[in-house]
């Protein structure tokens, strides 16, 4: 005898997916969302700001003696800025991922 949890349904569960999740969560890739300036829906362009880290990384880098131009690696490699999401229609900043 299989026993069924109480409230056990065979039917399927109803799958409530939104199109478009109006608070997106910004990261180094490019987002789908609603530009929240002109209404429109985008796939966000990023690009790559110098951010607190990449200064924390070249201070680091400097306290560690690499001061022969190593401490301005981490102003080269994007994996250590921040990243501004700008909406393409309108150039209006939409987001921003902070790696701190
Ligand atoms: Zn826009």
């Amino acid at each position: 005898m299989a026993a069924y949890p109480p409230g056990y349904s065979a039917q399927p569960a109803v799958v409530i997916n939104p199109p478009i999740i109006q608070q997106s969560v910004f990261r180094h890739v490019p987002v789908r969302m609603r530009c929240q300036f002109c209404n429109a829906e985008i796939t966000t362009s990023t690009s790559f700001e110098t951010g607190a880290l990449t200064w924390i990384i070249a201070g680091v880098l400097l306290l560690f003696g690499l001061w022969l131009g190593c401490c301005l690696i981490p102003f080269c490699i994007d994996g250590c800025k921040d990243v501004v999401h700008t909406c393409p229609s309108c150039q209006q900043v939409v987001g921003k991922f902070n790696r701190m």
